[in-house]
């Protein structure tokens, strides 16, 4: 039996996941938070129970060598040697990456290289990966890229119209992101409806802070909503989503704002947020949305985003087979789904109210005579890495 680990490390914080595969069981899952600040904070969830401890983690590696003597201590492994595999996840690959691989001194240093697309989170991504291939230098460790996933888009698509030489020079392109996520519910949805899904036309909306939306066809991604990176596409919680650059430009000039400033607006104080002056989240918006204005207009303009995408999408694909809901606000919130389906009435595709009525469980959510199937599938981008690990162990 081989254990295998998903990890999804940022710049101070580190999740996991360990899972029986092939059974796919997940046995333990946890997190570290708060690495190199004063009091980390420590979770481990095993056997129904959770363990949590406050203790000072200076770095990855200590936090690392910390949550592997923890499962030691907790039984949830005997020995280092039963972990043989670990799973990264990786937010950038660029063009180098169009599926998972088996990381080596190249692969790290793409990684390293890549960190100008994704500087928040691929330093931290390569800092988890060398990390652990010092404390269990025997397992395979391999990197599973958000942007993979997207690799199959076409030219047509990918590319933004300015002067071309700027994606030979630079590599400005469109890459989009959660990719993981993306292939894990479009495979769901194809055994859900017991076709293989290169014959399916999908539209998968990943809803949650971060949200984008995929147009699959022929089993690969054709078009995606994240950009040149996650700030593109529709609106978010904070992340200020499709906007025309010249305002951005105008709007610095009056406010006197520096390019980080205006940068850290667009991807912390914009979206729901924004638009809300509130909450970034979607519950605390729908709990005043009745008598606040603002909360309603940003749960109305989010909806309206999401619904732009899936009209272009199934232009784009010439059609639709299934439209599935995914992620925080996708997998729980009923009235949002409901909204956005009831506007695609029109071309047959219709939502059973009751079944609608779900929260975070796989459901199938069409009438039986929808021109489309509706799914609510939870995503599950950790048990895909631990997938894509085993599939490269037994080639
Ligand atoms: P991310 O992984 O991008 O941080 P998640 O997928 O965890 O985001 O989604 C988080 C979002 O899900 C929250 O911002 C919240 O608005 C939304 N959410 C969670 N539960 C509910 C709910 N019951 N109703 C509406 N929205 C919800």
């Amino acid at each position: 039996m081989a254990k295998t680990m998903a990890i999804n490390a940022g710049s101070s914080s580190l999740k996991f996941q360990l899972i029986e595969m092939p059974e796919e069981t997940v046995i333990a899952k946890g997190q570290i938070e708060r690495i190199g600040l004063p009091d980390s904070i420590f979770t481990l969830k095993f056997n129904g129970e959770k363990f949590e401890t406050i203790v000072n983690i200076a770095d990855h590696e200590v936090g690392i060598n910390y949550m592997l003597e923890q499962m030691k201590e907790h039984n949830v492994i005997a020995d280092l040697h039963e972990i043989t595999g670990v799973g990264h996840r990786v937010v950038a690959g660029g063009e180098f990456f169009n599926h998972s691989v088996i990381v080596d001194d190249e692969v790290l240093n793409k990684i390293d290289r890549l960190a100008a697309y994704a500087p928040l989170h691929n330093p931290a991504n390569a800092t988890g990966i060398r990390a652990f291939k010092k404390l269990l230098p025997d397992a395979l460790s391999v990197a599973v890229f958000d942007t993979a996933f997207h690799q199959t888009m076409p030219e047509v698509n990918y590319l933004y119209p300015l002067p071309y030489q700027y994606y030979t020079r630079y590599g400005a392109r469109k890459y989009g992101a959660h990719g993981t996520s993306h292939r894990y519910v479009a495979q769901r949805a194809a055994e859900l409806m017991g076709k293989p899904l290169e014959e399916l036309k999908l539209i998968t909306l990943h809803l949650g802070a971060g949200a984008s939306i995929t147009a699959i066809k022929d089993g690969k991604s054709l078009d995606t909503s994240m950009g040149f990176t996650p700030l593109a596409g529709v609106m978010m919680s904070t992340r200020v989503g499709d906007v025309d650059p010249s305002l951005i430009y105008y709007i610095q000039e009056k406010e006197n704002l520096s390019n980080e400033e205006m940068l850290d607006i667009l991807n912390k104080k914009s979206g729901m947020l924004g638009i809300s002056t509130l909450s970034p989240d979607m519950r605390d918006l729908l709990a005043v949305e009745d008598t606040n204005k603002h909360a309603k207009l940003a749960v109305e303009m989010w909806e309206n985003r999401v619904l732009r995408y899936i009209g272009q999408y199934i232009v784009e694909l010439g059609g639709v087979d299934a439209i599935v809901f995914t992620a925080g606000i996708g997998e729980n919130s009923d009235p949002q789904r409901e909204h956005i389906i009831e506007k695609l009435n029109f071309m047959g595709i219709k939502m059973d109210a009751e079944a609608n009525k779900v929260r975070g469980e796989e459901t199938e959510l069409s009438t039986p005579d929808s021109t489309a199937k509706v799914f609510l599938i939870p995503t599950d981008e950790e048990l895909m890495i631990a997938r894509d690990v085993e599939s490269l162990k037994n080639n």
